[in-house]
């Protein structure tokens, strides 16, 4: 029996906030994109159905696109060779562009994103990627394992569908949705997502790369550092930005913004209200450590809202005013001489910025353990983003290290996924708010309490328990477990401060003023960057001080009264 009704539906799907603004997206579409659905009955239902439901929707919205669906097994299920269900296939005649499982939650961009590539026959890669691409003489199978709540994992896809677009012959993506795939996941071992499978299984790749990275390695099926070892990385020379949607060739500007996270977007907000010309360069995705926070509840206005939510919103919001740069790292800054108005020039490796004034806002990073096993299980059992991976381990049991709001935050996530979790804390009180600690002891969460880890085990393949020493009585036991996620505090990203010569406290974050002037002229900061209370609220404050500053002292250099 079919899976699908053949009668039309009426009522839409999609609410009407979201159809409006896929209708203004797909004005820009220009040639046909026909939409295959594969499912079979019994077997992912409410995935499939909520498939069918977006894409009936999408080509009601557009006479651009089609839709079509098939039942697992047909006559044309098999002349695609397509066997997982819920799987959509975009052009499947001219691309191998497919996504198993729902485009839910973050896929659900990607997804939009894929159709407008498919559609205006552009794939969107930067010069150096295509010349990268251009020796490739053999078929390649990216598949990018996902979950709906990861943030880097649309990235990941967006990298593997370009490709697939520039060489149709020979590459071939697919964007696997891990719970919905589980036999390809367990298959793959995939313990962290985005996890990206190269020729199944020939090469493997973990977390976002850069996208000439990507290419790179999906060429040569081996990793960058092998290659650079072995003298075969292909130098990579003309990188040109690709343009678009809110980016801008390197030049000269007034303020250059680093790092995008709540600090940075608001510095960029203030900054080019107040006229100067400024650029935010972010070297991964937009939102810092809030978009890997399941959920916030401490920011005005929002009494719960996912991180990764919130820093859209934000950076929807600062993309009006200033171009956002993800994916472009800082090489270098040198500091000219403020007295001959000389400039601080940015160094990409897009190009050159030179600027006027400098706001840091790098924020900070995840610790790490420093315990046997990290390293080895990192990605297969070890990992840092609860809202990312935390999916993996429903109905398994894992341990979370730490004692503070992350630590809590994430662990009641989990709970609240299904995932049997214990908090392991080397002390025997919480530094987390006394309300995380409150829900933490009402959800019933297993607390280790004066605990720490000895070292991470594994039968070499993922890890399986962790060694752990009592403090008090130094007693040794084993926790047996599919997963530890590390919550034990950052550090903030002090490198380029450093780089510049300007001054840290002694607890090593930026020292600065309460007008976020560092002790270089011209360089101010904000965020984290600054230690003391790291919450949303403060890094944003600090954004718009540090623009403002910057803005002052633009029009009135107080180094030369
Ligand atoms: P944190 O507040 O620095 O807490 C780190 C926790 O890890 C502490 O409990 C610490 O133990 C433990 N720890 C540190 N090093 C360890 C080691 N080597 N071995 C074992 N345990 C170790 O870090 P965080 O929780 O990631 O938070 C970072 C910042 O973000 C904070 O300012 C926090 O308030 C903020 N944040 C806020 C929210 C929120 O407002 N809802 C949510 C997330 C994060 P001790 O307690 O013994 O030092």
């Amino acid at each position: 029996m079919s899976l699908f009704k053949k009668d039309k539906k009426e009522d839409w799907f999609l609410p009407e906030d979201v159809r409006k603004q896929l209708t203004e997206t797909f004005q820009a579409l220009k040639e046909p994109v026909h939409l295959e659905l594969f499912a079979q009955a019994g077997v992912n239902d409410e995935f499939s159905d909520y498939t069918s439901k977006f894409c009936t929707d999408l080509a009601r919205l557009s006479d651009k696109i089609t839709f079509e669906q098939f039942d697992i097994p047909s006559d044309r299920a098999t002349d695609l060779g397509v066997t997982a269900s819920p799987t959509v296939c975009l052009n499947p005649d001219d691309y191998h562009i497919r996504f198993l499982g729902a485009p839910l939650g973050e896929e659900g961009k990607s997804f939009i994103t894929s159709i407008m590539l498919v559609s205006l026959r552009m794939n969107g890669l930067s010069e150096a990627s295509l010349s990268l691409l251009e020796p490739l003489d053999e078929e390649r199978l990216a598949q990018v394992f996902v979950s709906p709540s990861c943030p880097y994992c649309p990235g990941q896809v967006m990298h593997a569908v370009k490709s697939a677009i520039a060489r149709p012959a020979l590459i071939k993506a697919e964007c696997v949705e891990m719970n919905e795939n589980r036999e390809l996941t367990e298959k793959h071992e995939v313990g962290s997502v985005p996890h990206t499978i190269f020729n199944s299984g020939a090469h493997d790749a973990l977390g976002l790369m850069p996208e000439e990275r990507f290419v790179v390695e999906l060429v040569y099926l081996k990793s960058a550092e092998e290659l650079l070892e072995e003298g075969k990385l292909p130098a990579v020379e003309g990188l040109e930005t690709a343009t678009g949607y809110g980016t801008m060739e390197p030049g000269a500007v007034d303020l250059v913004i680093i790092g995008a996270g709540p600090a940075g977007l608001t510095a960029g907000i203030y900054a080019v209200r107040a006229g100067l010309k400024s650029v935010v360069l972010e070297k991964s995705i937009v939102g810092g450590q809030v978009a890997l926070t399941p959920v916030v509840e401490n920011y005005p206005g929002f009494t719960n809202v996912p991180g990764k939510q919130l820093m859209d919103i934000m950076s929807e919001h600062a993309r009006q005013y200033v171009p956002v740069h993800e994916g472009e790292g800082v090489e270098s800054i040198i500091v000219g001489d403020p007295a001959k108005d000389e400039p601080i020039v940015v160094t990409t490796p897009r190009g050159e910025y030179p600027a006027k004034a400098v706001i840091l806002a790098t924020g900070a990073s995840y610790r790490k353990l420093g315990v046997p096993g990290e390293e080895t299980y990192f990605g297969r059992g070890v990992n840092y983003c609860a809202s990312c991976d935390g999916y993996l381990y429903k109905d398994k049991s894992v341990a979370i290290i730490g004692g503070g709001n992350t630590a809590l935050t994430d662990a009641l996530h989990l709970k609240n996924l299904g995932v049997n979790v214990t908090i392991v804390h080397r002390r025997d009180e919480f530094r987390a708010q006394q309300s995380l600690v409150d829900s933490v002891e009402r959800e019933g969460i297993q607390v280790l309490w004066n605990t720490v880890v000895e070292a991470i085990e594994g039968d070499g393949k993922k890890a399986t328990s962790l060694k752990l020493r009592n403090v008090k009585d130094d007693v040794e036991t084993e926790l047996p477990l599919a997963g530890v996620f590390m919550a034990i505090g950052q550090n903030a990203a002090t490198e380029l401060a450093k780089s510049m010569g300007v001054k840290l406290n002694a607890d090593g974050y930026v020292e600065a003023g309460p007008d976020m002037r560092t002790s270089v002229p011209r360089v101010y900061v904000a965020g984290d960057l600054t230690g003391g209370l790291q919450q949303i609220v403060t890094a944003i404050g600090e954004g718009s001080v540090a623009a403002m500053s910057a803005f002052e002292d633009i029009s009135h250099p107080y180094w030369k009264e």
